[in-house]
């Protein structure tokens, strides 16, 4: 038997496997992917946001705690666990000496992206590089892995982890202490349109959703343990989605086909209309909002539109846009409305108030007296050539999970287990009840796997002793 059993193969299962074995417990982690698909959508990752009181390595000058959790707070619009919140901002003050030790090596960040150089610690190599590190260095600790193996059901009595099984060859695997860290349900494609429903006029939004990352997080653990009646939170249908480029794949595309210019221009729906105010706030903030937005409009696509002012501005897309000498012809290619676009266009352009423009703080370029708004870098789309994109909700993780706490404990009618845990995207809920701020995926995992590790180290002890204490007895 193990002491220890760890459901997933990305950066939260990695973490409290290490940390479980640094503890002195038998690890096995089971990661339902192939050997190179391993790592989820930690594969995907380039940086972790870290809190620090004064420029550290490759981090600028101050990030402190509360300016972290008025961010969180911001972006969630309330809906975080404030002790949850602030155990992640603490931990990723502390986590980076950890992760160097287990060979994950830093970088500043890389210009032209997010500006994220002084909140975000990036990875050299990106996650990919990450998640090799970890598993070498697990595999050089004694943690034992498999592969291709799946766990479709977490055998519990009263709340009481005693067993996995696998949905591949229906093996039982008895373990003393369980940390679930298999990500949400987003590669499921039934559960999302259960999740999301269908309109009026017979559409399923979610099939039209990207999946960014891995096609691996299909929710089977998530979905068993809740049936067996574990405390749940957070909304199906809430989750970290970006607008991404309609022509990306539809699993595993990664940080190459988002959209960046969203800020520099307007964006329309299919029948030419501007919905949401794309100066709202700077684009790291703002980012994993438009997903959701797109997905609420009809047939879940969006078209960004710029001019060449905003060319060299952004992070460019691995696709290339539709490029068009005048505004017409562009409505043309993008298969719109050509009156219904102009007149967009054309209200849109009378109503941008001449300011000073400057992409790097809340500028005094703004529209006046059209609905909705842009508040910040609204400046005249009229310089050609003229670029338009077409975008699709993309599903970077749900956010529906496990009831959870400081000790990343799974509860069942308010009971705490003593020895099911959670850790990463299955519980990110709790700090995340919407919304994002680029990076705190990682700190989540990173905090709550190595915490989950310790905890199931720990609970695997206590019932060990109390196993050799009934046997002596
Ligand atoms: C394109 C992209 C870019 C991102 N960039 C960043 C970034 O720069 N910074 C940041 O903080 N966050 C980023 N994120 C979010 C980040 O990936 C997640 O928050 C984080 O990786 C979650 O880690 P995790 O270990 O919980 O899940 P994952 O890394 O997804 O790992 C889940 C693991 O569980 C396995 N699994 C699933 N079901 C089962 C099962 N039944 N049995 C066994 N194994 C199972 C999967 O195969 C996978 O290995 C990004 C995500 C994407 C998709």
């Amino acid at each position: 038997m193990y002491d220890v059993i760890v459901v997933g193969g990305g950066n939260a299962a990695l973490c409290a496997a290490l940390m479980a074995r640094e503890a002195g417990a038998s690890v096995l982690l089971l990661e339902s992917a192939p050997k190179a698909w391993r790592g989820g959508n930690s594969i995907h990752t380039r940086n972790l946001r870290c809190m620090h009181d004064a420029p550290q390595d490759v981090l600028e000058e101050a990030y402190p705690e509360e300016e972290y959790w008025q961010d969180l707070l911001k972006v969630t619009g309330g809906q975080t666990n404030e002790t949850l919140a602030r155990l992640v901002i603490r931990e990723s003050s502390t986590c980076r000496d950890w992760m160097r030790k287990h060979g994950v090596h830093f970088q500043p960040s890389l210009s032209g992206t997010l500006s994220l150089s002084r909140t975000n610690a990036f990875f050299m190599g990106g996650g990919k590089a990450l998640v090799n590190a970890y598993f070498r260095s697990a595999e050089a600790l004694g943690v034992q892995m498999r592969y291709e193996a799946p766990v479709a059901h977490v055998e519990l009595q009263d709340g009481v982890f005693k067993a996995v099984v696998l949905g591949n060859t229906h093996e039982r695997i008895e373990g003393r202490s369980c940390v679930m860290a298999c990500g949400g349900f987003e590669s499921n494609r039934e559960w999302m349109r259960e999740a999301w429903g269908q309109t009026p006029e017979g559409d399923w939004p979610s099939d039209n959703f990207l999946i960014r990352g891995t096609r691996y997080n299909m929710g089977a653990v998530l979905k068993d343990v809740m049936n067996q009646g574990a405390d749940m939170i957070g909304d199906p249908t809430q989750s970290h989605c970006v607008a991404i480029d309609a022509r990306a794949p539809l699993y595993d595309g990664g940080i190459t086909t988002r959209l960046d210019c969203v800020s520099l221009g307007v964006v329309l729906n299919k029948n030419a209309q501007r919905f949401y105010d794309e100066g709202e706030d700077f684009w790291p903030k703002r980012y994993a909002l438009w997903g959701r937005l797109v997905a609420l409009q009809p047939g879940q696509i969006g078209y960004p539109i710029i001019d060449s002012k905003a060319i060299g501005r952004f992070m460019p897309p691995v696709f290339e846009g539709v490029k068009a000498d005048t505004l017409p012809e562009l409505a043309q290619k993008l298969g719109l409305d050509v009156e219904a676009f102009m007149k967009t266009l054309n209200d849109y352009n009378a109503a941008c108030h001449a300011g000073t423009f400057d992409h790097t703080v809340f500028d005094d370029c703004y529209t006046e007296g059209i609905t909705p708004p842009k508040t910040h870098w609204a400046r005249p789309i009229d310089t050609p050539p003229f670029y338009g994109y077409s975008v699709r909700p993309g599903i970077t993780f749900t956010y529906l999970g496990f009831k959870s706490d400081e000790r990343a404990s799974v509860y069942f009618g308010g009971q705490r287990s003593p020895n099911l845990f959670a850790a990463g995207e299955i519980m990110s809920g709790n700090v995340l009840g919407k919304g994002y701020t680029a990076g705190v995926g990682m700190s989540i995992g990173t905090a709550f796997g190595r915490i989950a590790g310790t905890q199931a180290a720990m609970a695997a002890k206590t019932a060990a002793s109390q196993h050799s204490s009934r046997i002596s007895a």
